[in-house]
């Protein structure tokens, strides 16, 4: 997909999965179980897909996967599974290496978003794109910093420690244009400063959508995953974000849905729903 001077490709990162009932909420498994079909242990299959943003001179990533670093235990937790799709394949595609991309843009610093952006070489916490400024809002590196108890998990301080050691983080303060025809929209639902990718050039806007919309089932207003802090504030996040895209024909992008990249909406009736699927 072009928009603008930009090329937009879809970089596949690995698969994981993690407990149905967290990632709906209070949706009963009899409907989320019909479109997510678990395993034994209830965990249904996700996505970890990263946008690539290129013209001749920027590119441009955003999200970074889970990466390589977690511990063989939780390797099995989250059933990752990097055989298929990895990030290194996945940009070899268009002919590039993890040191050519330039700008690296974090919707936020949970481990399945932050992880690929380090790896471990021994002991010690590399940088996996050496020459990239890497892009967080600032309310969110405050809160990623300290936690509450109840999201202190999602978080691994060594993922983006050595992203500031190494001088390459970027705090942006609320609302930014990162390059031309890029910028981002800030929801708090999910957990503080979530930063979400818009590109468009007047005529075709895409977005990527984070843990905001994380698959085409929570298109549907009460899907909200318990990991959200603020529930209500994502319900409201959602039906901001929806209605602006059925108003400008948005294309939504899903970083964690299994099969579907990417769709168009509409609203029928009172609901929201999909209008056009797209691959990109
Ligand atoms: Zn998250």
């Amino acid at each position: 997909m072009k928009i603008g001077k930009y090329e937009l490709h879809s970089i596949e990162t690995g698969r994981f999965a993690l407990d149905g009932g967290a990632m709906f909420g209070i949706v009963p498994k009899e409907l989320w179980g019909k479109l997510h079909p678990s395993d034994g242990q209830n965990r249904i299959e996700m996505a970890l897909r990263s946008l690539l943003i290129m013209d001749d001179k920027r590119k441009i990533l955003v999200d970074t996967g889970i990466g390589t670093k977690l511990s063989k235990k939780n390797q099995k937790i989250y059933k990752i599974d990097q055989t298929k799709h990895n990030l290194e394949a996945s940009l070899e595609k268009y002919g590039l290496e993890t040191k050519d991309i330039t700008d690296v843009i974090l919707t936020h610093l949970h481990l399945d978003h932050v992880g690929g952006a380090t790896y471990l070489e021994g002991k010690k916490h590399k940088l996996t794109f050496p020459n990239a400024a890497h892009y967080v809002q600032k309310t969110h590196h405050e809160w990623a910093i300290k936690p509450s108890e109840r999201d202190k998990g999602s978080f691994i301080r060594e993922d983006f420690k050595t992203i500031e050691g190494e001088g390459k983080l970027r705090l942006l303060d609320g609302y930014a244009m990162i390059l031309p025809n890029i910028d981002v929209i800030i929801y708090d639902g999910h957990t503080i400063g979530q930063q979400l990718i818009k590109i468009s050039d007047g005529i075709n806007t895409l977005v990527y959508c984070g843990d905001v919309i994380p698959f085409t089932s929570h298109i549907n207003l009460p899907y909200i995953a318990s990991y959200d802090i603020s529930p209500i504030t994502s319900i409201e996040d959602k039906e901001k974000l929806l209605t602006r895209a059925c108003n400008g024909d948005w294309v939504l992008f899903f970083e964690h849905d299994p099969v579907t990249e990417a769709v168009k909406v509409e609203k029928i009736k009172k609901e929201y729903t999909i209008k056009e699927t797209i691959s990109l």
